[in-house]
């Protein structure tokens, strides 16, 4: 089970990003997990609110991306999915030679920082 581990790094990596823009509580993060990571995004949502627990992502959406994989034929160049092919073959010329171009990712996407109420300095 990666996905703890993976969630506590995805809210590691967001809360340094939150710092380096000023610093705040985050809004939202967006991440990208790929189908052949082998992560399960419910898994992640469902550790999320303990891995945030203390940080400023504590209560912040998370909002996953699944990528599925997709192969691009190393005969004819089609991109497809194999998932979605019969014997995972390319749907145009059949051949089963492929090369990834997704599926693989598992990164933070955006984070999105709550409006910090800004400072006027005038009286009233
Ligand atoms: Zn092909």
């Amino acid at each position: 089970m990666h996905e703890m581990s993976t969630i506590v790094r995805m809210v590691n990596l967001a809360c340094e990003a939150a710092r380096r823009e000023g610093g705040g509580r985050l809004r939202s993060l967006s991440i990208r997990v790929g189908a052949m990571t082998g992560i399960l995004p419910y898994y992640l949502e469902k550790y999320f609110p303990e891995a945030s627990k203390g940080t400023p992502a504590e209560g912040a959406v998370l909002k996953i991306t699944e990528v599925p994989v997709t192969v691009s034929c190393m005969d004819c160049g089609t991109v497809y999915e194999p998932e979605k092919t019969p014997g995972r073959r390319c749907p145009r010329c059949g051949s089963i030679r492929g090369r990834v171009q997704t599926g693989r990712e598992l990164m933070l996407d955006q984070i999105e920082l709550e409006e910090v109420p800004q400072e006027t300095g005038k009286d009233l």
